[in-house]
């Protein structure tokens, strides 16, 4: 706490007026252009690497980045999802993994999670990135593995019928990053190449095409 007190007046007195304007005109009501679904990881700063203001970025964040499929538990996720896509109307779902992913380097080394139980039961949302990588050399990479996981999520995110719907429609496009918090760069993927691109080599114009769109 002794941290977060100082930095609570600083925000009023050093940053909260110079965005007075924006926060005035948010208390209108929302309209975030994208639901980001990213890991709790204390490293990582969506709004911070993207560089996005207030009411732009409608966030979940939890332990590895991961969406449960619809009906497999009724989630905090599920709620959350069902809202951006068919109350808020987002254009995008970004889902965004992590270098050095705890919650990944436990599912790819692993790691007995006896002493967690409920990380060990969230994880198991995550039992097909493992699948898909048992046996393979990338899963010694732990980069790879979160790599993997975004594409996995993103499948369990197209059970859920609200996205599904809003696919369908041409309401909303899914994309999958990786930030390297080390290097400050997110890597985009791109299904067509079926590798990530690092977002300085991607063309501006590209990055809401349909090329990047899962
Ligand atoms: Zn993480």
């Amino acid at each position: 706490m002794n941290n977060l007190i100082p930095g609570l007046r600083k925000f009023r007195e050093n940053v909260f007026p110079h965005k007075q304007e924006l926060f005035q005109s948010l208390s209108q009501g929302q309209a975030p252009h994208t639901l980001m679904i990213a890991c709790s990881d204390s490293r990582i700063d969506p709004n911070l690497v993207t560089q996005a203001e207030p009411g732009e970025i409608f966030l979940i964040r939890n332990a590895g980045n991961i969406v449960p499929p619809y009906g497999a538990a009724s989630s905090g996720e599920e709620a959350t999802i069902e809202f951006a896509v068919a109350g808020l109307r987002v254009s995008n779902i970004v889902i965004c993994g992590h270098s050095k992913c705890g919650a990944m380097a436990a599912l790819a080394n692993h790691v007995n999670l006896d002493g967690l139980p409920s990380v060990k039961r969230w994880l198991s949302n995550a039992e097909a990135t493992k699948r898909r990588l048992e046996g393979s050399p990338r899963m010694e990479n732990l980069l790879e593995v979160v790599q993997e996981n975004v594409l996995v999520q993103a499948d369990n995110l197209r059970t859920h019928p609200a996205v599904s719907a809003a696919l369908q429609s041409g309401q909303v496009r899914i994309y999958g990053w990786v930030y390297n918090f080390e290097t400050g760069t997110v890597s985009i993927y791109d299904p067509k190449l079926k590798a990530y691109l690092p977002s300085n080599k991607v063309k501006e114009e590209f990055v809401n095409a349909e090329r990047f769109a899962l």
